[in-house]
């Protein structure tokens, strides 16, 4: 398979599995968390398809499309295993929803990032939430759900929380 062809299945099984969590989400009430603002194409599609929500985005730098820059109360700009680790206050209540899109590509790097991750994404999750991750997490407190048809084994990981 080519790159581009590869391009095109990921994003197209993001574009589908963030759509079936919208519809998912729908019964649960609170916030949604974007991990990984990168060129905001996912945040821009999750603002559009969850229009109801407050979204907080977390990054360390800014370099989206211009359409795409969250305003300033829900940018959280910085490393994530600190940000998200002390956003309590300033989002209120645990997340009905988070969307971890921070893959390196490094498989290294990739087993670390899950390893901080988990507790923390555990942590801001409220019972009911959902979480929608490229990389595999730790979630003892979630069941992992299966995939809308059409998506590859391990390329996404659905979990929702007892
Ligand atoms: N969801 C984005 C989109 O659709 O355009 C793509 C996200 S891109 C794959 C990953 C982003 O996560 C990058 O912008 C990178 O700066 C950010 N990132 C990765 N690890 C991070 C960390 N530990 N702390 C803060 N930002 C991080």
């Amino acid at each position: 398979m080519s790159r581009l062809d590869s391009f095109i299945r990921r994003l197209t099984a993001q574009k589908t599995l963030l759509e079936d969590v919208a519809e998912r989400v729908k019964s649960v009430e609170g916030p949604v968390l974007e991990l990984g603002l990168g060129n905001g194409r996912t945040y821009d599609h999750i603002r559009e398809i969850l229009d109801d929500r407050e979204i907080f985005v977390f990054d360390r730098d800014l370099a989206c499309h211009p359409s795409c820059i969250p305003d300033g109360d829900h940018m959280i700009f910085g490393e994530i295993r600190d940000t998200l680790a002390f956003c309590g206050p300033r989002i209120g209540e645990p997340a009905a929803f988070i969307h971890c899109d921070l893959g390196s590509g490094d498989p290294t790097t990739d087993l670390a990032t899950s390893s901080w991750l988990s507790p923390l994404v555990d942590q801001h999750t409220k019972p009911g939430g959902y979480v929608l991750s490229g990389l595999a997490l730790d979630l003892g407190n979630f069941d992992e759900l299966p995939k809308p048809e059409g998506i590859r084994p391990g390329r996404y990981h659905l979990y929702k929380k007892h």
